[in-house]
C-alpha cells in the first residue's frame, strides 16, 4: 500500500479493500480494542495541543482560548464520554415480548457499519472531523477521513495524527478537494457522515443511494434568534454577541438573524454593540487588532461576504455596527444590519459570517411566519420570560434543536442528539447518538419453547384459524 501520504484516486479503491476486510476481524474483537484505539487518539491530542492550536491559527487565526474550547474540547470529552459508556452504549437491550411472541426472548444488537467515510467541512476543521471519528471507533467501525482543502494546515496535521497511531487499515486519510472526494463517493462505503453545506449534502446523498449507503447529514441552514417583548435585551446581547461573532461567525449554529420586538430593539442593539467592543476591543485600539478575533477562512468566502453585505445595503439596509473589511488579512468586522429588506441575500441564504441582521417584528406570529417561509433551521433560539411565547414558538416551529434563553450551548450537552431536519440534516450525532449513527441496530429473536402463538395461524386455514383471525386483528 502506498503511504498515508500520498494516496492517489487510482489507490482510493485498494485502500478501501483493506479497510473492507480489516472490519470483518473488527466486528468479532472485543470492546478493549476499541477503547484502546480511542485512548490512542486521546494521549495523542493531550500531546500535541501547542501543535492544533498552532495549525488553526494559521488556518484561520483562531484564538488559543477558542480552539481549546471548540476544536480540542469537544473532541476530548467526546472519547472520555464514550470510554465512560461504551460497554453499556454497546450491550445487548433486552426487549421484552408482545403478547403474540410470547416464549421468545429478543434483544437489538449493536454490529458495527463496517467501512465509514467521513467528510468534514473547514470552519471546525479538527473537531467536525475527529469527533465523527470517536463515534466511528467506539461502534468498531473502519473508518477514511476526507479532512476540508481550506484549512490545508489542519488537514496535515490530521494526516499526520492519523499516521502516527492508526494502521491505514483501520483508519486512513485523504486529503483533497471536490476531485478526490466524488471519488470517494463512488466507493460502496457503509455510511457516509457528511457535515457540510445543503447544496453538497444533495450530492452526497445521491452518491451514496447508488450504493444504497447509510447517510448522516450535518448541513447548515438560517438559524434564527427571537427577542421577545419580556426578554432580558442585555442577557439576550451578552450570549448572541458571543454566539455570532465566535469564529468569525463562521459557525453553523451561530444565530444567522434575529428577530426582535419592536419595543426591545433600541436597547439590544445598543447592547450588542457595547458587547462587541468589551469583547473584541478591550483595549480600545480597534477590533482588527483583537488576538481574540478570528479571520475568515479565505479570500473566496471573504468576497462572498462582501458581497452579500453590498447587496442589503443597496436594498435599502442601515450598518448599525461594523461593515469594515481588510481584504489583505481576511478581516471581517463584526457587522449590525438594520431595516433590511426580506429579499436581500442576507435574509435569504446562510450568512456563515459575522454579519447580524436584526429584524424588528410587532407581532410573535409574524416572526413565527418568517421562520417557516424558509427551510427549517439547524437551530432556534429564543430569549423570553414568557412560558406561553416559548411554548408557542417550540409547538409551531420545526428545527434541528432549540436552545432557550442561550446560544450554541446544546453542540456541547453529550447527552442530547445533535443534528438537523431535512435541509439542515439528516440524522444525529454525538455521544449515544453517534454511536448508533455508526452502528446496525440489530434486532434478535430467538425461539424458547419451540412454537408460538403465531403458530396458531399455519395453513390450512380452518374455520376456527379465520375466527381467530379476526379476534386477533380486532381485539389485538
Ligand atoms: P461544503 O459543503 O462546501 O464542503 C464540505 C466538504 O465537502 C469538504 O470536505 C469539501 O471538500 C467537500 N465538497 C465540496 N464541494 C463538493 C462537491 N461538489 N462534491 C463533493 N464534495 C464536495 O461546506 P463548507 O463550506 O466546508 O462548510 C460550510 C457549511 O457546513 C455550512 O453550510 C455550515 O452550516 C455547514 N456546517 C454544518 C455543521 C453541522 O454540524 N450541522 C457543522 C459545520 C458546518
Amino acid at each position: 500500500m502506498p503511504t498515508p501520504q500520498d494516496y492517489t484516486i487510482d489507490q482510493f479503491a485498494g485502500l478501501f479493500e483493506l479497510q473492507q476486510q480489516k472490519s470483518l476481524t473488527l466486528r468479532t474483537a472485543p470492546l478493549s480494542t476499541r477503547k484502546a484505539n480511542l485512548k490512542k487518539l486521546l494521549t495523542w491530542i493531550y500531546d500535541h495541543r501547542p501543535e492544533i492550536q498552532e495549525a488553526l491559527y494559521k488556518d484561520m487565526r483562531k484564538p488559543i482560548v477558542e480552539v481549546d474550547v471548540s476544536e480540542l474540547q469537544p473532541v476530548t470529552t467526546e472519547i472520555k464520554h464514550a470510554l465512560a459508556n461504551l460497554h453499556r452504549w454497546a450491550r445487548p437491550r433486552k426487549i421484552t415480548p408482545t403478547l403474540l411472541m410470547l416464549g421468545t426472548r429478543a434483544s437489538i444488537q449493536y454490529e458495527p457499519k463496517g467501512t465509514c467515510l467521513i467528510i468534514a467541512p473547514w470552519n471546525f476543521p479538527f473537531n467536525l472531523t475527529l469527533a465523527p471519528l470517536v463515534s466511528a471507533l467506539a461502534a468498531g467501525n473502519t473508518a477514511i477521513l476526507k479532512p476540508s482543502e481550506r484549512t490545508p494546515h489542519t488537514a496535515e496535521l490530521i494526516k499526520n495524527l492519523v499516521a502516527d497511531i492508526f494502521d491505514p487499515a483501520e483508519v486512513a486519510v485523504v486529503p483533497g478537494a471536490v476531485p478526490e472526494t466524488q471519488a470517494l463517493l463512488k466507493l460502496p462505503f457503509d455510511h457516509i457522515f457528511f457535515t457540510g453545506s445543503p447544496q453538497v449534502g444533495k450530492i452526497v446523498m445521491a452518491a451514496a443511494a447508488q450504493n444504497l449507503a447509510s447517510v448522516t447529514l450535518e448541513l447548515g441552514g438560517k438559524s434564527p434568534a427571537i427577542v421577545d417583548e419580556t426578554a432580558d435585551s442585555k442577557d439576550a446581547a451578552r450570549k448572541l454577541t458571543w454566539g455570532k461573532f465566535l469564529n468569525c461567525g463562521q459557525t453553523c449554529i451561530a444565530p444567522d438573524y434575529v428577530l426582535v420586538h419592536e419595543s426591545k430593539q433600541q436597547a439590544l442593539l445598543q447592547a450588542l454593540k457595547e458587547d462587541a467592543e468589551a469583547y473584541y476591543n478591550e483595549q480600545q485600539n480597534g477590533i482588527a487588532r483583537s488576538a481574540d478575533y478570528s479571520r475568515i477562512v479565505d479570500k473566496r468566502h471573504l468576497e462572498g461576504l462582501q458581497a452579500v453585505l453590498n447587496d442589503a445595503v443597496d436594498k435599502g439596509a442601515t450598518i448599525a455596527m461594523g461593515g469594515d473589511i481588510k481584504a489583505e488579512d481576511n478581516y471581517f468586522a463584526p457587522t449590525l444590519l438594520t431595516g433590511v429588506r426580506p429579499d436581500a441575500r442576507v435574509l435569504q441564504d446562510e450568512i456563515f459570517g459575522p454579519i447580524l441582521p436584526v429584524v424588528r417584528y410587532k407581532d410573535l406570529d409574524e416572526a413565527i411566519a418568517i421562520i417557516n417561509s424558509k427551510p427549517k433551521p439547524l437551530a432556534l433560539y429564543v430569549f423570553s420570560k414568557s412560558k406561553k411565547n416559548i411554548n408557542k414558538v417550540m409547538r409551531a416551529t420545526s428545527s434541528g434543536g432549540v436552545n432557550i434563553n442561550d446560544n450554541v450551548l446544546q453542540f456541547s450537552h453529550l447527552n442530547l442528539p445533535f443534528g438537523g431536519v431535512n435541509n439542515s440534516g439528516i440524522g444525529k450525532s454525538h455521544g449515544y447518538y453517534g454511536f448508533l449513527a455508526f452502528s446496525n441496530e440489530k434486532p434478535v429473536l430467538q425461539q424458547r419453547i419451540g412454537l408460538t402463538g403465531i403458530s396458531f395461524f399455519y395453513p390450512p386455514y380452518t374455520k376456527w384459524v379465520k375466527k381467530l383471525v379476526e379476534f386477533v386483528v380486532k381485539k389485538l
